[in-house]
């Protein structure tokens, strides 16, 4: 297979990006084509200028992209201070299942933090399996409470992957090896791994509650 390459795009590639954007949505047939959000993906100008576009090449083609917007943009919608957000992530439909969303996300977080953003945050329709399950492989993790709704029957879930931790803390192998989906499931039990550093930590389990505390890092409780 043609290996991908992840860049930002250059102006003069703004219009097929655009199009690229919302052919990726459209296709998932979760968006009315005369919707106002379907001008917005078009609008690949305004996230060249405003934030960080990235654009999959293949075989000398675009076959997808992704929008990183540092917080304080006006394109940040879920960003906090020193967070950063991604967003239009989309891929053409016919070049599906060849791991290019994946790509884009993985160099999108590498440049996350490259630029010391603390967390990166994104959200993704809840039809969106495929994408939910590279979010999970990579250590996202769901956030709940910024789930929302933008339009009837459409409801998006939210994840953040905190780009301060170099290991899974279920786990205890590296983020960026992928494979963490069986550890987003065991969200909810105690972590047995420091993700600073990758020790084992000691964990006790209390009726209710649990700590579990790194030699270096301290302690944590849930
Ligand atoms: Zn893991
Ligand atoms: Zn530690």
């Amino acid at each position: 297979m043609t290996s991908v390459r992840i860049r930002t795009a250059v102006p003069a590639e703004y219009p097929v990006v655009g199009e690229l954007t919302a052919a990726g949505y459209l296709a998932d047939g979760l968006l009315d084509p005369g919707s106002p959000y379907v001008a917005e993906l078009r609008d690949a100008a305004r996230r060249g200028r405003e934030a960080v576009l990235l654009v999959a090449e293949r075989g000398g083609r675009l076959v997808g992209t992704a929008t990183l917007a540092p917080a304080g943009s006006d394109l940040a919608e879920l960003a906090g201070p020193g967070e950063a957000d991604l967003q239009m992530l989309a891929v053409d439909p016919l070049a599906r299942r060849a791991g290019i969303g994946r790509a884009l996300v993985v160099d999108a977080l590498h440049r996350a933090r490259d630029a010391r953003a603390s967390i990166l945050r994104l959200s993704a329709a809840a039809a969106m399996r495929a994408a939910h399950r590279i979010y999970a492989d990579l250590g996202f993790r769901h956030t709940p409470a910024l789930d929302r709704s933008p339009a009837p029957g459409v409801p998006l879930l939210t994840y953040a992957l905190d780009l301060t931790l170099t290991w899974c803390d279920r786990c205890g192998r590296s983020l960026a090896d992928g494979g963490h989906q069986p550890c987003a499931a065991a969200e909810l039990d105690p972590p047995r791994w420091c993700g600073h550093c990758g020790r084992r930590m000691v964990v006790q389990v209390m009726p209710g509650s649990w700590s579990a505390r790194c030699v270096e890092h301290g302690a944590r409780t849930g």
